[in-house]
């Protein structure tokens, strides 16, 4: 399994707050407590027992009552580079420079707040230059980028991590079309639980767009705690999905996307460095 160093920011100091291996694992859509450092901690933590870390996409543990919930939640109301965000029309600059190892293997389960692919095997997935591992990826329904403020029919989400734990998470946004048979390992695994988590593996080459120009900026996860830190690139062309594909992820989980957060400060580019 994955066992980088602790998780930390990107842009880490020393006083930043430093993100568990545990809550990486379940980046983007954990429930475990912020405080749990163990970084052997899995997938079966994320089913919220414990009640100080329960959050939902809607009523009063919604996206807008988050940071109030947990000590360890505050970035959530308090940050200033929160994602998602709305992101500008396509601008088709340069391609990502990404290679992918080939299929990664994992155990694939809803978590409670999405289907989420755990990687085992920590393939390497090289971009810009930069020696990534996958950690793991999940849907959003629909996605959390808009794009002149129009949402897609979904999100993914691949969660690399390089070797001080910095976070990098490439965004694929997927409309409704054709059947694309790269996501059918993933998908399967969505009426799996974490109890019985179903193998099935990931290749992120295959499931990116052929184009690959994207926008990128400094961001957060888009979930509790909300830690910041985070580099995104999210690609400009989209993947499609058959409605069948949609119907299975939707059935688990829908409307699981955090509301598009202030840019503030921040700039989004088509350069990685
Ligand atoms: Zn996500």
């Amino acid at each position: 399994m994955f066992s980088s160093p602790r998780i930390a920011p990107r842009r880490a100091t020393a006083s930043l707050l430093v993100v568990p291996a545990a809550l990486l694992v379940l980046a983007g859509c954990a429930t475990a407590p912020a405080s749990d450092t163990d970084s052997g901690a899995r997938a079966d933590r994320a089913h919220g027992d414990d009640p100080g870390s329960s959050w939902a996409y809607s009523g009063a543990e919604g996206p807008e009552h988050w940071g109030g919930l947990s000590d360890a939640f505050g970035t959530c109301s308090s940050g200033s580079e929160q994602s998602p965000v709305d992101l500008p029309a396509a601008r088709h600059g340069s391609a990502l420079d990404l290679t992918a190892g080939g299929p990664v293997t994992g155990q694939t389960a809803d978590n409670g707040h999405t289907v989420q692919f755990t990687a085992e095997d920590g393939a390497e997935t090289r971009i810009g230059g930069d020696a990534l591992q996958l950690v793991q990826m999940h849907f959003h329904a629909g996605s959390e980028h808009t794009v002149d403020g129009e949402a897609a029919a979904a999100e993914f989400h691949f969660v690399h991590a390089d070797a001080e734990g910095g976070l990098t998470v490439v965004g694929v946004l997927a409309d409704r079309g054709g059947h694309n048979t790269a996501y059918d390992s993933y998908i399967a695994g969505a009426t799996a639980t974490a109890d019985a988590a179903r193998k099935s593996t990931v290749d992120v080459g295959a499931m990116l767009p052929e184009s690959r120009s994207y926008s990128t900026y400094a961001g957060s996860l888009t979930t509790p705690p909300c830690s910041e830190g985070v580099r995104w690139i999210v690609l400009e062309d989209r993947v499609e999905l058959g409605s069948d594909q949609l119907a299975d992820l939707e059935a688990a989980h829908d409307h699981n996307a955090r509301p598009v957060q202030p840019l503030g400060e921040r700039t989004v580019t088509n350069d990685l460095r």
